[in-house]
């Protein structure tokens, strides 16, 4: 059988080249062979995030797997038959739930019965998707094409001490391609300040800053005290809510980085979107694109031809031969998914 061979430093050289790599193979039952893994970033290869995500994709398809280990720069996965069921996936480390589930959520959508994905690890890390991100934007869209999909957040664990715990449960159904033509009407904004270990007043200067700057987010504005028993660590989920679409802004609280400024630093990334004529944020916009992919198609716009857009755009028409047009225009750039 053919073996995908991908350069693991194309694009941006980063972890999502081997994550699509990953649901790709195993979506063909084609043999991959990845090399230069992560040559784009400072610590090249597997992390223990990357390896948690080579496990999972290993699970659900009976793979026979090689490199495998911390640091390695090559990788051989040789998927077998779809396994859905019953499996538990422990990052072992704060690594985001959430990047692991999205490897092994695409076929998961497409097989003969259903799946219970437990996984352990963050669930709000910077430059990852957050659990808030993954129910109020992300499997949102996945539904509007068909998909059931039922993510539970047993337990939070915020970066950088992880030991959260997520239940996905995945029910395989028909998926029709999906054409974001715009937001919609705005339905409402709001905020979610989340503290471990961290004095409340951090949440509460966060929420009245982003409640200052938009005073529609105040009747949607909650602070989530975890305790002591996780953390330290603080999160800011900021979102609009529209029809069609949703978007969230997160932003991390950090050593010597006042709250106010953490708020500001939300405020202004959703502006950036609320102010653009694009339906989709820059993140969305990137996960997007294997699920429309699957589903037969689709289309959008978005904020900006992200480093992520393009270089998921690019390994996937390498290796299913869909089309993906990105043009773009004054106040957006508009993407589309042709099967
Ligand atoms: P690396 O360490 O190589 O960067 P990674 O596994 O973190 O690896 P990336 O290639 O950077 O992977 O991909 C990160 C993914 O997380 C992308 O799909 C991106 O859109 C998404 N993402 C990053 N930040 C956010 C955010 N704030 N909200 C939602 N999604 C996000």
């Amino acid at each position: 059988m053919d073996i995908f061979h991908i350069d693991g430093s194309q694009g941006e050289g980063g972890g999502q080249v081997l994550r699509t790599a990953l649901s790709l193979s195993i979506l063909s039952r084609r043999p991959l062979h990845l090399t230069r893994i992560r040559a784009g970033r400072g610590k090249p290869g597997l992390m223990r995030q990357h390896l948690a995500c080579v496990k999972a994709a290993q699970a659900i398809s009976a793979a026979d797997v090689e490199g495998a280990s911390l640091g390695s720069t090559e990788l051989r996965f040789m998927p077998h038959a779809l396994a859905a069921g019953s499996h538990h996936i422990d990052i072992g480390s704060a690594g985001s739930t959430g990047l692991v589930l999205q490897t092994v959520l695409p076929p998961l959508l497409l097989a003969k019965s259903e799946s219970r994905i437990a996984i352990t690890g963050g669930t709000h890390n910077p430059l990852a998707p957050s659990t808030d991100f993954l129910s109020r934007c992300f499997l949102p869209q996945l539904a509007a094409m068909g998909a059931r999909v039922r993510l539970d957040v047993e337990k939070p664990g915020l970066f950088p001490a992880g030991g959260g715990r997520i239940v996905a449960h995945v029910t395989p159904a028909p998926l029709a391609p999906l054409h974001l033509a715009g937001r919609g009407r705005q339905v409402a904004m709001g905020a979610d300040a989340m503290i471990a270990a961290v004095p409340a007043h951090v949440g509460e200067r966060e929420l009245r800053t982003v409640g200052e700057a938009y005073p529609q987010v105040a009747a949607n504005s909650r602070l989530h005290d975890l305790g002591s028993r996780t953390g330290p660590g603080n999160v800011l989920s900021l979102w609009a809510q529209f029809e069609h679409v949703a978007e969230l802004v997160t932003t991390h609280g950090e050593r010597g980085v006042s709250a106010e400024t953490v708020a500001e630093r939300a405020h202004a990334a959703l502006t950036r979107y609320l102010d653009s004529g694009a339906v989709v944020g820059p993140h969305l916009a990137d996960q997007l694109l294997l699920p429309m992919w699957l589903a037969g198609g689709g289309s959008f716009s978005t904020v900006s031809a992200h480093g992520h857009l393009r270089t998921n755009a690019g390994l996937i028409v390498a290796m299913t031969g869909a089309r993906i047009d990105i043009r773009e225009r004054a106040d957006r750039i508009d993407v589309a998914v042709t099967r």
